[in-house]
């Protein structure tokens, strides 16, 4: 799989698979991620990008140009490529989306920066637009980082344990159970005394209670989503 951060600041996002876990998925060459700045396409002779909005309107837009031209030469080299482009406006990005996505064999996330990308572009070139929620980021890296990050876990070989993508929050209408590590007590804090006595079936039962309270209280929206 791989994918391409369409982006005029590539810098913003490197450093964040040079560690942990996605960094071992490069390795094994599960994933590729690639750059392609529009500044690089750009046909003014000072390679600007952005221009004052037709119509008025306070801030610099994304010229059409540079994207066409960067978006035309991905196409031309993996013609299978899909495009993501983020932008507060869309539907929020969900968990069925970060699984759906991970069975493409290439996605490319175009990040807008300054008042956003000329609509033209969005209209010709989009497979799918996202938000990653309902406010306004300085641009789309760290939204397209966040969808990436989301996505990458879910292709095969990415998590150690490909069991921990089932039991998860979002996998089901109920959160996943509160989790403890050691030591037992911590500071006068014990963790439940059921967790302690190894009776699996009890520990089952008290997790599934456990989760139906955490979704109770803190996503109560996803209990009537499911029609519970
Ligand atoms: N003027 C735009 C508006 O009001 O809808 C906001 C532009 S924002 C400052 C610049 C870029 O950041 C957008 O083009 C988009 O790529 C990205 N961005 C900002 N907030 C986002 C969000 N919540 N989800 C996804 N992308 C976002």
């Amino acid at each position: 799989m791989t994918f391409t951060f369409v982006t005029l600041f590539s810098n913003l996002i490197e450093g964040y698979f040079n560690d942990s876990i996605l960094k071992r998925a490069i390795e094994k060459n599960i994933f590729e991620v690639k750059y392609l700045n529009p500044r690089d396409f750009s046909l003014n002779k000072h390679s600007k990008v952005d221009d004052t909005a037709v119509g008025g309107g306070a801030g610099m837009v994304m010229n059409p140009q540079p994207l066409f031209d960067a978006l035309d030469s991905l196409k031309k080299e993996d013609e299978n490529v899909y495009i993501v482009f983020l932008t507060p406006v869309a539907k929020p990005f969900v968990q069925n989306d970060a699984k759906r996505l991970s069975n493409k064999s290439h996605i490319a996330f175009v990040s807008g920066r300054y008042e956003g990308i000329d609509e033209r572009v969005i209209e010709k070139y989009a497979d799918e637009v996202f938000s990653i929620g309902d406010y306004i980021l300085t641009g789309g890296e760290l939204a397209s980082l966040v969808i990436c990050d989301a996505v990458s876990r879910n292709i095969d070989g990415v998590l150690g344990n490909s069991d921990s993508l089932t039991v998860e929050s979002f996998e089901s209408e109920l959160l996943e159970a509160p989790s403890f590590s050691k030591p037992k007590n911590y500071e006068g804090l014990s963790v439940p005394s059921e967790y302690l006595k190894g009776n699996h079936s009890k520990i089952r039962s008290l997790k599934l209670a456990l989760s139906e309270c955490k979704t109770k209280f803190f996503r109560p929206d996803q209990l009537k989503k499911h029609n519970i």
